[in-house]
C-alpha cells in the first residue's frame, strides 16, 4: 500500500492539476498556492527528501531545473523572475516527504526566508 500523497498524485489516484509530465518528473499546481503562480515539480522515484539524493540521481534532479524553467516561460514568470525552493526536513519545512521543487512566481518575493 503507497502512502505517500505524491505517489497517489503521480499514479493518478488522487486527482491534481498536472501542468507537465514525462517519463522522469510529473509538474501539478500547489493545492495551497501561496503565489500566483505555484507550480510543484515532482521527480517520480519516491525520494524522501534532498538528503536522500544519490550519486544516481544528478540526471533527474537537473532535468527537474530544466522542466522547472521552461514551466517558468510556459506561466510566463521567467521575464521577470521567479523562486525555486525545496524545503529539506522539519526545520526546512518539509510537510510531504517526497521530494519536490516550489515554482513560485507572480509576485515579488522577500528574502532572507521567515
Ligand atoms: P509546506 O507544506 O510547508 O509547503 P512542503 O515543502 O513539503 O511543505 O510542500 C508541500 C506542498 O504540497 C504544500 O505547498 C502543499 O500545499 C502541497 N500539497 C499538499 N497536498 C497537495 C495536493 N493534493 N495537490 C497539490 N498540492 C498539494
Amino acid at each position: 500500500m503507497i502512502e505517500c500523497i505524491f505517489c497517489k498524485i503521480l499514479n493518478k489516484e488522487i486527482q491534481s492539476e498536472i501542468v507537465y509530465e514525462d517519463e522522469l518528473v510529473c509538474a501539478f499546481k500547489d493545492i495551497n498556492p501561496t503565489a500566483p503562480v505555484h507550480i510543484l515539480v515532482v521527480p517520480k522515484p519516491h525520494i524522501e527528501n534532498l538528503n536522500a539524493v544519490q550519486q544516481q540521481h544528478k540526471e533527474l534532479i537537473g532535468h527537474v531545473f530544466l522542466v522547472a524553467k521552461e514551466l517558468a516561460k510556459k506561466f510566463g514568470i521567467d521575464e521577470k523572475g521567479y523562486r525555486i525552493v525545496v524545503n529539506c526536513g522539519a526545520d526546512g519545512g518539509q510537510t510531504i516527504d517526497h521530494l519536490h521543487f516550489h515554482l513560485l512566481g507572480g509576485r515579488k518575493f522577500s528574502w532572507p526566508a521567515g
